[in-house]
């Protein structure tokens, strides 16, 4: 029965071969994805609930590949699998900052989050790069935040300890994507090198009538805050959500219920409407 059960999976199915074809041309795209122009950054707005304004912008890399835009959920994994995470990452850094300037050199308290994948904070260049990048741009590194997971902490080697270092020395810092998804305990938190703290989603969609008891985002909240870190909630989708969040002393919220993640065109013609009123 055993070895039935193992041939199942060996015996070949034409959709394997399709999946297969799909995916090669998929990734022989990618390569070529950044010098074509085919990736993009949207921006989606955190804000503040005690300022009631946009304090943030996290850039996410879009990849537009003949006319269907395939998510980053399918080609990041692909990128870091296949050695092009760095080219891609780097397009994405300059793309937001170039784009975001304008809006970053207007007020000093406000900043941009990039997602980083660790294999970038391998690079021994990477550190110099970004901070060379924002200079040239008139952009604080103080303004800058890198979001990683946890799992670039799991076996960090002296270099990636070192990139981390030297940018937050420079002033950048660091938010810790996706918490609480991970294997991690709440205890851990005070032995990474991070800033800000992003409560998962999948947390926050735990917020339904607004009347629940939930300690695992309370203390989640306030274990952050003894730390002396910044909480962000992501995923927050309902007024009744953002409002339980707010009173948990959340210090900023994104989610669809403030906005989609916006083209920097998009934003600018917004940004000018507003003007003008
Ligand atoms: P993430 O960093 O956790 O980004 C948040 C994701 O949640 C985004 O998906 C965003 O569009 C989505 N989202 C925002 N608000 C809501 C909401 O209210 N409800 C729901 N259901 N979803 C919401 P997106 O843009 O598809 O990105 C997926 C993931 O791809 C990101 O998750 C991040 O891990 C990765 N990614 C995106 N851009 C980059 C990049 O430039 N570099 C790297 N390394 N990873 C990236
Ligand atoms: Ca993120
Ligand atoms: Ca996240
Ligand atoms: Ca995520």
């Amino acid at each position: 029965a055993k070895a039935a059960g193992k041939n199942r999976f060996l015996r070949f199915h034409p959709d394997m071969m399709t999946a297969l074809v799909q995916r090669t041309e998929m990734e022989a795209g990618l390569q070529l994805a950044v010098t074509r122009g085919e990736i993009s950054v949207a921006f989606q707005p955190i804000v503040s609930p005690r300022i009631g304004q946009t304090v943030q912008f996290e850039a996410l890399a879009r990849w537009d590949h003949n006319g269907e835009r395939i998510p980053p959920s399918v080609f990041i994994p692909m990128a870091e699998r296949s050695g092009l995470i760095s080219e891609i990452g780097n397009e994405v850094m300059g793309l937001s900052l170039v784009q975001l300037a304008p809006w970053l050199r207007e007020d000093p308290s406000r900043s941009l989050a990039v997602n980083v994948s660790g294999v970038q904070l391998q690079e021994p260049a990477f550190a110099d790069g970004v901070l060379r990048l924002a200079a040239a741009c008139g952009v604080g590194a103080y303004q800058l935040v890198l979001e990683v997971t946890e799992s670039v902490f799991f076996d960090p080697g002296c270099g990636l300890i070192r990139q981390l270092s030297s940018l937050r020395e420079a002033g950048v810092r660091v938010a810790l994507d996706d918490f609480g998804t991970g294997y991690s305990s709440l205890g851990r938190l005070q032995d990474l090198p991070v800033d800000i703290v992003k409560i998962d989603r999948t947390f926050v969609s735990m917020v339904r009538t607004g009347q629940e008891r939930l300690p695992i985002l309370s203390s989640m909240i306030n274990m952050a805050h003894s730390l002396g870190l910044t909480v962000t909630a992501e995923g927050v989708e309902t007024a009744v959500q953002a409002d339980y969040l707010t009173a948990l002393d959340c210090d900023s919220l994104q989610g669809y219920l403030f906005s989609l993640p916006e083209s920097g065109h998009r934003l600018e013609r917004a940004g000018r409407q507003a003007e003008d009123a």
